[in-house]
């Protein structure tokens, strides 16, 4: 090997996680007969989110990776709060995010007959047994970490009873909560979970796929690593509060395998954002109680509510491999997301003039009636994506806010005796306004340099400040809508002594529906397309659009120098 191959390989190994890191061990080792399988294993109670995003990378990406396959696995084993809503979302939001399972689509219930064996098996060679304690008097007799738990009185009951009972457990003869199997293994075990682990409870409600078939589901520390095991994963790839069942895990799955071949489970930090929640429960609470529009509100954290809101795959994508895996967790500030869009987008939207807070400014001098197509760049970021035409007309509309009668020193922008650029078009100089009762300014006043047209050598004129503007007669009227944090404290999750909805940030939603477009924004808009409205931010066209009337959410501010003017 050469010394520059060498040096490649080191940097290639550098770049590996430590997941990467230990899939190629074994990879190498020869492990599972070089097979790598992993699963991304989704419960369907509610939609993906930035957080699913993260797993979704690493589930589906190392598989790529080091060309192995990933499964995608429902792991739907509480019908109360699944549905198949949720089923649809989330394959939706995977094959969004770029991935595919391919023929590798299951669910954990397929698994019910199976798993319903294992567990008579057990009860058979007195691994298990029905404990008919309140859950409130099984978890008084959990102990704690320093202290052993106490064995239940049902502990030691026979094997034809505990067959019995959990046979009729399943026909439905006894209610909710009456009744739950459990494993013995030791209720002094100084991890929490090997003390008598509760393996089916009884739900009596209709599940999504399988019907009224069953009324004893497993759960989840019964279910996993066996579902693993019977599909061939070899990789269980989790978040890290799974770490303290991972010897639970391989304990059950040990009860079905040889030695030959055990599914390994790895974990990492999971991921949490600021100005957020990620709890599905809480999500779930915001969408019923409609404190947002729904699922894909471009205010959640979600993958639809992203995608609404403007994100593309490939700018989430950046940002996961960004802040990368590490066993440690912690809280990602939002403005990372937002850096990544804010890239992706500078790369590829369209820059377009949007007025958002328009006020109408007059050429005093111009020729009534004449309208003249200025070129505007699409984007100075791609050389290829060529210009379009925006017309000019006598009567235009700026921003209010790029006004000042009286303004602060270094105000480069429109006031009366100073003269400012309108990009792509004229040098103009504020000559005055007009005002109306309450003081609000109606007009604005200007002359303009027919000698400065852009392109012209007279607009080479040094000037300071360069404003956007739209054409009053040519623009049309769309609505936009402003969208901030959806909850005032940087993490919501902390605040244990608060209810999260009272935290909910009251102006998350601004909407304008005065907004003026310039006609190519008009004329190209389509529901998902991305723009830069400039010096405002980016912005997408959303599904509430109607053909006379556009609605755009913006995804995400610009950094601009008005920021810093505000400050001084
Ligand atoms: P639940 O409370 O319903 O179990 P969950 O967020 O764990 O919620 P699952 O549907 O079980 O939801 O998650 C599927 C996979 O996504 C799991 O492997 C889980 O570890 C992973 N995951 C969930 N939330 C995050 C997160 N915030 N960061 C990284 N991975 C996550
Ligand atoms: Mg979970």
């Amino acid at each position: 090997m050469t010394q520059v191959e060498n040096k490649e390989d080191f940097e290639e190994k550098k770049s590996l996680n430590f997941i990467e890191q230990a899939v190629e061990a074994d990879l190498k080792a020869g492990k599972n007969g070089g097979r790598l399988n992993t699963r991304f294993p989704p419960e369907p109670n509610g939609y993906l989110h930035i957080g699913h995003a993260k797993a979704v990378c690493m589930d589906f990406g190392i598989a790529e990776k080091f060309g192995g396959t990933c499964n995608l696995r429902f792991d739907d084993t509480n019908p109360v709060k699944e549905d198949v809503e949720y089923i649809d979302s989330i394959k939706e939001d995977i094959h969004w995010l770029g991935f595919d399972w391919g023929d590798r689509l299951y669910y954990a219930s397929d698994y019910f007959p199976k798993l319903w064996e294992l567990a008579v098996r057990m009860i058979k060679e007195g691994k298990a047994y029905v404990d008919e304690q309140s859950s409130e008097e099984i978890a008084k007799q959990k102990g704690t970490p320093t202290q052993p738990g106490v064995n239940s009185p049902y502990r030691n009951r026979c094997i034809e009873e505990n067959l019995d009972l959990f046979e009729r457990m399943n026909k439905g003869e006894f209610d909710e909560g009456t009744m739950v199997l459990r494993a013995k293994i030791d209720m002094a075990s100084s991890n929490m979970h090997f003390r008598d682990p509760i393996m089916y409870r009884i739900i009596k409600y209709p599940h999504h796929r399988t019907g009224n078939t069953w009324n004893v589901y497993p759960m989840y520390d019964f279910a996993h690593g066996q579902s693993d095991y019977f599909e061939g994963v070899t990789h269980s790839i989790c978040t890290l509060e799974f770490e303290v069942h991972r010897p639970l895990y391989e304990y059950f799955v040990k009860e079905l395998a040889d030695e030959s071949y055990c599914p390994r489970q790895l974990e990492f930090n999971r991921l949490n954002l600021t100005y957020t929640v990620m709890s599905k429960r809480k999500l779930l609470q915001l969408v019923k109680e409609g404190l947002v529009s729904g699922w894909d509100d471009p205010r959640m954290p979600t993958i639809c509510g992203l995608r609404r809101r403007g994100y593309t795959p490939e700018s989430i994508k950046n940002f996961i491999n960004r802040i990368g895996y590490t066993k440690y967790d912690g809280i990602i500030s939002v403005s990372l997301l937002e850096h990544s869009i804010r890239e992706d987008l500078n790369k590829r939207a369209d820059r377009v003039s949007a007025v958002v807070n328009p006020v109408k400014l007059i050429i005093t001098n111009y020729p009534e009636g004449q309208t003249e197509q200025m070129f505007a760049e699409n984007n100075p970021e791609n050389p290829d994506s060529g210009t379009h035409e925006i017309p000019f007309t006598k009567e235009l509309y700026i921003e209010r806010e790029d006004f000042m009668e009286n303004p602060p020193k270094k105000f480069f922008r429109m006031t009366p005796g100073q003269e400012v650029r309108l990009k792509s078009a004229y040098i103009v100089k504020c000559t005055g306004c007009k005002k109306n009762a309450d003081g609000e300014v109606e007009e604005i006043y200007c002359e303009y340099d027919p000698d400065t047209r852009s392109g012209l050598p007279g607009s080479m004129r040094k000037v300071k400040g360069t404003l956007h503007w739209v054409s009053a007669e040519y623009s049309q009227e769309a609505e936009v809508r402003l969208y901030d944090r959806l909850f005032n404290v940087e993490n919501p999750a902390e605040e244990k002594d608060k209810d999260f909805r009272e935290l909910l940030n009251p102006d998350s939603l601004k909407v304008v529906t005065n907004c003026r477009i310039e006609p190519y924004l008009a004329q190209t808009a389509k529901v998902g397309n991305r723009y830069q409205f400039q010096r405002i931010g980016y912005f997408c066209v959303d599904q509430d659009s109607k053909n006379d009337r556009l609605v755009f959410n913006r995804t995400v501010s610009l950094k601009d120098s008005w920021e810093k003017l505000k400050d001084k």
